[in-house]
């Protein structure tokens, strides 16, 4: 599937947010976000107040870039939301956090969602003991993911288990650092997503 293979510190730079997409480098004073404040490209600075329309877009579009989906996957969580019992935003966001790659990412298995989306890929990743490579695996309720026993070798992964979790786990998982490997307790609610989003937006958007 086509990716985006552009400079992903431009993307944070068009949202004026950022999106954490390099690890450490975000928490740095390197960080593009935190230099520049305006949006990448000779017209960035000169750009006037938005339209409703263009808000819903940027809103969409950070959302979108955070979690690392295409358009044509995330209008399929919006789809796939809106047929679902509750608040269609909510829903969505739900749907986002639970992808394999994030929950990769919130387990602290991996720096960045893009980093914790390679290592899925590369099969490094069980689901209940078994391998998936997908990263838009839906975890549910009580599924464990953890590492495969052969990747545990792998430098990163033994540094990984020496120093234990960077990074809080959010209250819906559960991480056993030592056993490199984590537990979904209950699917996630609206609270436990820590990026700023105005979900009602996104589906203000694709309401049009
Ligand atoms: Fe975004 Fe991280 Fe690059 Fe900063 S360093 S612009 S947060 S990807």
């Amino acid at each position: 599937m086509a990716r985006y293979t552009g400079s992903v510190c431009r993307q944070c730079r068009r949202e004026g947010v950022k999106l954490f997409l390099k690890g450490d480098r975000c928490f740095s004073e390197k960080c593009a976000v935190s230099k520049r404040h305006t949006p990448p490209g000779m017209h960035g600075q000169g750009r006037k107040k938005q339209s409703e329309y263009g808000i819903q877009l940027r809103e969409k579009q950070k959302v979108r870039r955070a979690y690392g989906v295409l358009e044509s996957q995330f209008r399929k969580y919006y789809d796939l939301a809106s047929n679902m019992r509750g608040i269609t935003g909510e829903n969505m966001l739900s749907l986002l956090e639970r992808r394999l790659d994030n929950v990769a990412y919130r387990l602290n298995f991996g720096d960045s969602r893009p980093m914790a989306r390679q290592m899925v890929t590369h099969g490094h990743l069980l689901v209940n003991g078994k391998k998936v490579d997908i990263a838009s695996y839906l975890v549910k309720a009580g599924d464990v993911i953890s590492i495969r026993e052969k990747s545990t070798d792998v430098d990163f992964f033994k540094t990984l288990k020496e120093q234990g979790a960077a990074r809080t786990v959010p209250k819906w998982l559960e991480l056993d650092a030592e056993k490199l490997s984590g537990k979904v307790v209950v699917l996630p609610s609206r609270d436990d997503i820590d990026l700023t989003i105005e979900e009602h937006l996104i589906v203000e958007y694709y309401s049009r």
